[in-house]
């Protein structure tokens, strides 16, 4: 047993979600073209391939507001294989009754020492049931048609709310046992009985654990909704994938806006409802705004959405012109995607990750020796990449629903680079940016390394490839922020799907990817953007969080093994923002200026451009 420094999940949607971030951390998220099979991923003016939500990548970063530290196992030799992880409904009632025992030893005045284990065994089984609700994400994500494990994970998720609101309990109780600054000194962190002070102050009331159920019921009925989508296509209902596979040509695009305008109302009312709760649950929380909330409780970020705004302006500034060269220039038709097995791309890996050697390989044999990836091409998976943790066993899992092709070099890359960040640090409290520089920056040093067993001509591709994704990333991502910022400034009283196409729109014109031809498409795909229903707030991450990224990689291409060593320096930490890794790590900040200008030099340069 070893003491190590972990955090509270702290409800919100958080892990209920495993908060998704942008395949690749980077492609343009949804209302672009699918670039897999086509020649072009720099071709988000052509809703000529899937409008399908694009496959979206999700790295589970939990909201939590504070570090805590318990008792708990160390990563353990002897774990099951993940096939043979047994999961079972975690009990409620089992919960409670932890609680109770230590609230009572605190009422009838133990000591520490008979207070501490009965504490431990409360967080254990709080972080027991959290595995057993990721375990059912996971299986549920691997086979959906498998009913069980869907029904398994709602019910997990629909609990989440009880069993925080139960753990925040236990903390003021422990702020107002007499053994409060024992506690803080020995078991909890610096700070604890001043922020548990006031139970008044508990962020659970029934206002406000009402509000949250609200929401998470909303984001269910979206996910419901959005699940196996039936369009009206001449004069009979059909499936979307169904009518999408059949079709090629300008009745698939007549079949995609039929998707959207049929949908759009639907969505449009659950967004504003959605926009309308979160508003409330902002004010309730003492919030000036729901974006003030997320930026602060939300996701702890250590800089301000007004900081994130000059970043976008930037954006608009610097990567905008280089996106509109880029999309009229031959280079987006140049690359290729060829096919890659999977046994190529774990050989791929492997080599690569052999260069970096140390904690990095070690991840890389415990998710081998422990089958914690999946990498299988399988229609019953989700469509998506992730990395989760089950924090029963101290195992990071990867799942990537590969495409087949060389991209997938730089799918498991991003996720794997989420995978070591959470093998090193034990799953340890970080904001969604300082999550997504790990897996980022992995993408780019791994494409550093693949001169031994790719061809040169491959690897300039592939660098292509991620160039191309790395502009796109920037203007979408950039622009889904922007529409966020607008939607929610607006507030929900003056929302309505009008409004909501509208502001698609302009922002589709002002970060230059508007195309007159499909102004139905620009105006009404934002309903394919998940995040906006389940992670509000999220999207700005990734331009912010690829601008270290960008750093390691301009530090490795200046000398080989230069980045490499500066991303292991800082892999093992102690800080949980993307500013501490700014410090720790002698990066520039990404709101210095010239920053966004020197991307898009980088980018220009491997482009060609
Ligand atoms: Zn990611």
């Amino acid at each position: 047993m070893k003491k190590i420094r972990i955090r509270l999940l702290l409800l919100l949607l958080c892990t209920l979600l495993l908060c998704g971030c942008v395949r690749g951390g980077a492609s343009p998220a949804a209302p672009t073209a699918a670039p897999v099979e086509s020649e072009s991923t720099a071709a988000p003016d052509v809703p000529t391939e899937s409008p399908a939500p694009a496959p979206e990548e999700e790295v589970s970063v939990q909201e939590g507001e504070s570090e805590k530290r318990i008792e708990t196992l160390s990563r353990q030799e002897d774990i099951p294989v993940f096939r043979d992880m047994e999961y079972e409904r975690p009990s409620l009632e089992e919960m409670d009754t932890l609680i109770l025992a230590a609230e009572e030893a605190m009422d009838s005045g133990a000591d520490f020492e008979t207070l501490e284990p009965l504490l431990d065994d409360c967080f254990l089984y709080y972080y027991h049931y959290d595995t057993m609700y990721t375990l059912a994400d996971i299986r549920s994500c691997l086979d959906q048609s498998d009913e069980y494990y869907a029904e398994e994970y709602l019910w997990c998720a629909e609990n989440y709310t009880l069993i925080d609101q139960a753990i925040d309990g236990l903390y003021y109780a422990c702020a107002a046992s007499p053994l409060a600054a024992e506690l803080e000194e020995n078991y909890f962190w610096e700070g604890f009985c001043e922020e548990y002070s006031d139970e008044t102050e508990s962020i659970y009331n029934d206002e406000t654990v009402a509000l949250m159920q609200q929401e998470s019921n909303l984001i269910a009925e979206y996910r419901a909704l959005m699940a196996e989508p039936v369009v009206n296509y001449r004069g009979k209902d059909e499936p979307l994938d169904a009518l999408l596979d059949r079709l090629t040509g300008s009745a698939y695009n007549n079949a995609v806006i039929a998707y959207y305008t049929q949908y759009n109302d639907r969505v449009a009312d659950l967004f504003i409802r959605l926009v309308s709760v979160r508003e409330q649950l902002a004010d309730a929380m003492g919030y000036e705004s729901y974006e003030q909330m997320q930026y602060s409780y939300g996701f702890g970020r250590d800089y301000t959405p007004e900081q994130a705004e000059g970043y976008l302006q930037d954006i608009k500034s610097y990567m905008v012109p280089l996106y509109r060269e880029l999309s009229v220039s031959s280079v987006p038709y140049e690359v290729w995607y060829s096919e890659l097995d999977e046994e190529t791309l774990r050989d791929i890996l492997r080599q690569s990750v052999s260069d970096f050697g140390g904690s990095v390989l070690e991840a890389y044999e415990f998710m081998l020796r422990y089958e914690l990836c999946d990498l299988k091409q399988d229609s019953r998976k989700v469509n998506m990449s992730f990395e989760t943790y089950l924090n029963d066993y101290e195992a990071p899992f990867l799942f990537v629903n590969s495409e087949g092709t060389n991209e997938d070099i730089l799918t498991f890359a991003h996720e794997f680079g989420h995978y070591s960040d959470a093998y090193v640090n034990l799953n340890a409290y970080e904001t969604v940016d300082l999550a997504e520089v790990y897996s980022q920056a992995m993408e780019y040093l791994v494409l550093s390394r693949l001169d031994e067993q790719l061809d040169e001509e491959e690897v300039d591709n592939l660098a292509r490839i991620k160039m191309i994704d790395t502009v796109e990333m920037f203007v979408y991502q950039a622009s889904y922020a922007e529409f966020e910022h607008r939607v929610y400034a607006l507030g929900a009283d003056n929302l309505s799907a009008e409004v909501l196409n509208e502001t698609a729109r302009q922002v589709a014109k002002e970060y230059g990817y508007y195309v007159y031809n499909y102004d139905e498409f620009f105006s009404l795909s934002w309903i394919d953007i998940p995040h906006y229903f389940e992670q509000a707030f999220y999207i700005v991450s990734y331009p912010i969080s690829d601008d270290l990224a960008m750093q390691i990689f301009d530090l490795e291409r200046g000398e080989a093994g230069a980045g490499m060593r500066r991303y292991l320096d800082n892999l093992e930490r102690d800080f949980s923002g993307i500013l501490g890794l700014v410090d720790a790590g002698g990066f520039e900040s990404p709101f210095a200026p010239g920053r966004v200008a020197a991307i898009a030099a980088t980018a220009r340069e491997i482009l060609g451009l």
